[in-house]
C-alpha cells in the first residue's frame, strides 16, 4: 500500500513538472542572494527555494545552512510478516490504536495479500 501511495506522489508531482533525481545525494548547499545552489553526486543544480526534507538527516543538511532544528533520531524494530486473513483481514480487524503509560501501540487490518 505504501509503495503504491508514493507512486501516486511521485506521479503527481511530475505531473506538476517536478524532476525527479533519486539517489542524488546532496553534498553542499550554498545559497546566495537570488538562488541556492546545491551539488549533489554528479551534478549541481540551481533553484530559487529549497525545502529539506531529509528525516533524520535533516540536521545533517541544515548544518550547513548553521542552522539546526530539534530532532531526536530513534531507532525501531520494524518487521513485515504473513499474517492469518480470517484473524487479521479488513472484515475482522479494525484499525486501533492504545496508549500505556505514554507508549502508544497501533495496528491495521491486512489490506492486501
Ligand atoms: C517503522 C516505521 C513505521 C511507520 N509507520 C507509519 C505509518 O503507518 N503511517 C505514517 O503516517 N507514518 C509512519 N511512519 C513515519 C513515516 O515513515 C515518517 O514520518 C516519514 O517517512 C517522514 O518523512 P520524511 O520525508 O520527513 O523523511 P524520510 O521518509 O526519512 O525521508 C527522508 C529522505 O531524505 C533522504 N536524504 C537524507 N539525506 C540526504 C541527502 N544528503 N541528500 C539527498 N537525500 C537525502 C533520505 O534518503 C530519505 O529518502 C513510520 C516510521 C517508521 C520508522
Amino acid at each position: 500500500m505504501s509503495e503504491r501511495i508514493l507512486q501516486t506522489y511521485r506521479e503527481l508531482a511530475i505531473e506538476k513538472g517536478a524532476k525527479l533525481k533519486t539517489y542524488a545525494q546532496v553534498q553542499t548547499i550554498m545559497p546566495d542572494t537570488n538562488y541556492v545552489k546545491v551539488e549533489l553526486k554528479d551534478e549541481t543544480v540551481y533553484a530559487e527555494h529549497m525545502i529539506i526534507s531529509a528525516g533524520k538527516q535533516t540536521n545533517d543538511l541544515l548544518a550547513m545552512l548553521g542552522e539546526q532544528v530539534p530532532l531526536t533520531p530513534t531507532r525501531k524494530t520494524f518487521s513485515w510478516f504473513h499474517s492469518d486473513e480470517v484473524v487479521y483481514g479488513q472484515q475482522a480487524l479494525p484499525g486501533w490504536a492504545y496508549d500505556m503509560n505514554g507508549q502508544t501501540y497501533y495496528g491495521f487490518p491486512s489490506i492486501e495479500q
